[in-house]
């Protein structure tokens, strides 16, 4: 079976709901693929810049962005710590999303807002155009380029069948692992990898409450090696990513967290720390499961002789 669209947009991540919802908002029609069922499990962005918001302005829907459920009086504070037990560092104060004035140079302020908020709103738009055709579990396994049109074959994940289309034009937006762009040979120029890390999406109401760092979006936890693992608030709420830092030949210092050690370095007695609150309440480190009340959480206090007072 041979199906024909003038656009095929391949990949429904934000970038590619994006282009589907720009062409559907002009009238232009396109068909966008996604070989997964458009759950998000793992949002990696959470923020959106002033220059997208500008975007979602134009297309009318900068007040669902707006208006998604991070609550807007979560602080977004910068906070530099050796663990939640031990020494802050220092703190970078950031109110609420609610809170933070526009800018000078735009209409549109950033908006905290994770991809599992942000592409169901973006792909609500898309979808509102009859324009716009959206399969999911429909992936690209090749192409080839014609005089005149592009001749994908795509795979129906679920029944494994295959089946031809046809397009003037074939766009990937198919993210950092690029069918399309390694099919045409297009090479990544620059470093391939920012940083390496593992990451935990763990879930946890009054997360807060468990430690005396208060609220922030952000944790970097400093070691004698730097900064050896960050975590950050997913949805100002209950949900957040744990990412521990790695190297190229060393995946992430995740075996140090999850085995305590006695008579170990300054550094792992924190991790070792964190490894018994987290095993305490078993578990609360699955991206499903909501960790019990902090009163159960066995105590566990900071021994440091030389604990300072809060910078902040
Ligand atoms: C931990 C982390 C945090 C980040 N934080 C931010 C942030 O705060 N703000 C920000 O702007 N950016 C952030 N980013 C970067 C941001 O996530 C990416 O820039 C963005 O996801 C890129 O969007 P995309 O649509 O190009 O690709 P992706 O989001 O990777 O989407 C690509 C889509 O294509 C689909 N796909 C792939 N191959 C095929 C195929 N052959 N057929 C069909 N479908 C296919 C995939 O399933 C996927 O849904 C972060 C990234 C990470 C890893």
């Amino acid at each position: 079976m041979t199906d024909r669209t003038p656009i095929l947009i391949v990949g429904a991540g934000p970038v590619g709901l994006a282009l589907a919802g720009d062409l559907g908002w002009r009238g232009v029609p396109c068909t966008l693929i996604e070989k997964t069922d458009g759950r998000i499990d793992h949002p990696k962005m959470d923020l959106i810049g002033v220059r997208t918001m500008e975007f979602c302005r134009r297309w009318g829907i900068a007040d669902w962005v707006r208006d998604a459920p991070y609550p807007g009086d979560y602080p977004q504070d910068y906070v530099w710590l050796t663990a939640f037990t031990g020494y802050e560092l220092g703190r970078e104060q950031f109110p609420g999303r609610a809170f933070e004035a526009l800018p000078p140079e735009s209409p549109q302020k950033r908006e905290r807002v994770p991809q599992d908020m942000f592409d169901p709103i973006i792909k609500r738009f898309a979808t509102s155009f009859p324009a716009v055709t959206l399969h999911h579990h429909t992936e690209l396994v090749t192409f080839e380029e014609k005089p005149d049109r592009v001749v994908a074959t795509v795979r129906d994940n679920l029944s494994d069948a295959t089946r031809v289309i046809e397009s003037d034009y074939l766009v990937g937006t198919d993210g950092g692992a690029s069918t399309v762009r390694e099919r045409l040979g297009i090479r990544m120029s620059g470093h391939p990898a920012l940083t390496y890390t593992t990451n935990v999406i763990f879930r946890c109401r009054d997360f807060h409450l468990l430690h005396d760092k208060g609220k922030g979006y952000r944790f970097i936890f400093i070691g004698p090696e730097g900064t050896w693992l960050t975590i950050v608030a997913i949805n100002g709420a209950d949900r957040f990513r744990m990412s521990i830092v790695g190297t190229p030949t060393r995946s992430s210092t995740a075996r140090t967290i999850s085995v305590p050690r006695s008579g170990a370095p300054w550094a792992r007695i924190s991790t070792t720390r964190s490894s018994r609150s987290c095993a305490g309440c078993g578990a609360s480190w699955l991206p499903t499961a909501t960790a019990p009340p902090a009163s159960s959480w066995p105590a566990i206090p900071c021994t440091s002789p030389r604990r300072p007072a809060r910078l902040a």
